[in-house]
């Protein structure tokens, strides 16, 4: 069973996805068209944000609010922004990109998510923004980052590579509780395996912030506002018209496959929930289960038996990014609770189009493994 398979995935939606393809070819549009326009309407309306800003892909959405920033006069070089210690190394990437300072977070164990109750002792006076993961598809969000925000004057950037269509339960500082509106401005995903995914590199930046999303705009387009008149030195970041129709398309059937996911990972918890593994926490709209994680002493042995099981299986992530051999400057810093979930985390193979049998057989390979290491341990 592969972990992802995203040809299924995509089969419900193939001849819609073809038909667009078809018009775009037709059309001889190709880049800066009328599809571009109306995917960013079709978020800012599901986000309920007021801006959106197509770019190539998840990184450079998070590189480019942090530029545009930087151009704002709201950061300069050497500012610190807080990152959770545990997430994939692209946030991390964005900030030293902008040689800004990364200051690494410590996760909440039982959300795994930036613990936003533990984060004002990270305050310096360099301090510019706090940058919540929406890690593994659960909304990071709450009143004590709002509060926090407001007493330090922090701007408050969400990747929301992993979490599209979550709902917070606490409203965000423009009143949206979508994960994606609920910050100053939020860098988006659209990689082919994110819940709302792209058939090739795509992202997005969502702000309710018309000047942010200006100098956003210019920069992506080589630092342009107006043709051949640079008032920035920008790069080329674009989403294509191609990948803005399948994604026009493909918005459309999200809250369906984001239920889809809750099912699954209810499913699996309650098929779980007997055996001594840690399982994540049931979250109802908060979470849209980018991945279903569970946690274990023995991981690599569980990972190996359900390999020999033909059960595929992935670690988001093994090596935290300050421990990356990309920063050595960096590789010194100890996050105990980072670490330690870095090698006992687990992702089981979640997705919409994922049959009950598949789910069973998961979850009943996980079981044979935990019973096996108790009759041992009893020996
Ligand atoms: C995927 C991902 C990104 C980067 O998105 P790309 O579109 O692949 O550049 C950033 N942050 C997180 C947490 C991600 O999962």
């Amino acid at each position: 069973m592969k972990f992802l398979d995203l040809q299924r995935e995509n089969a419900p939606y193939a001849e819609e996805l073809k038909r667009v393809a078809a018009e775009v070819i037709d059309s001889g549009w190709f880049l800066q068209g009328e599809r571009v326009a109306s995917f960013e309407q079709q978020l800012c309306s599901y986000l309920g944000c007021r801006y959106a800003v197509a770019v190539g892909n998840g990184l450079d959405a998070l590189r480019l609010i942090l530029k545009a920033y930087i151009e704002l006069g709201v950061m300069q070089e050497g500012d610190e922004i807080i990152v959770p210690a545990n997430t994939y190394i692209a946030t991390v990437l964005a900030v030293t990109d902008n040689r800004l300072v990364p200051v690494f977070a410590e996760p909440d164990e039982r959300t795994l998510n930036l613990n936003i109750h533990h984060l004002e002792h990270l305050i310096t006076s360099r301090t510019r923004a706090v940058m919540p993961v929406h890690l593994y598809g659960r909304s990071c969000w709450g009143e004590p980052l709002k509060e926090l925000a407001g007493k330090y004057r922090l701007k408050i950037i969400e990747d929301n590579a992993q979490a599209m269509g979550a709902r917070s339960r606490v409203p965000g500082l423009s009143g949206s509780c979508m994960s994606g509106a609920l910050g100053d401005a939020a860098g988006n995903s659209f990689y082919p395996s994110k819940n709302l995914g792209a058939l090739g590199d795509a992202g997005a930046v969502t702000t309710s912030d018309a000047e942010l999303a200006e100098v956003v705009r210019a920069l992506a387009n080589y630092g342009s506002h107006r043709k051949y008149y640079n008032r920035y030195q920008g790069f080329n970041s674009r989403m294509d018209e191609l990948q803005a129709a399948f994604l026009s398309v493909k918005l459309n059937y999200l809250d369906a496959e984001n239920a889809k996911r809750r099912d699954c990972a209810s499913f699996y918890s309650k098929l779980l929930k007997d055996t001594p593994l840690v399982l994540p926490e049931s979250a109802g709209e908060e979470h849209v289960w980018h991945q279903y994680i569970v946690r274990c002493g023995e991981r690599d042995r569980l990972q190996e038996w359900l390999h020999s099981q033909h059960v595929d299986t992935q670690i988001h992530y093994p090596v935290p990014p300050h421990k990356q051999s990309c920063y050595p400057r960096y590789n010194h810093l100890q996050f105990p609770l980072t670490e330690r979930l870095s090698q006992e985390m687990l992702s089981l193979p979640i997705a919409p189009g994922m049959t009950v049998e598949e789910l069973s057989f998961v979850a009943e390979s996980v079981c044979r493994f935990c019973m096996g290491r108790e009759l041992s341990q009893n020996k």
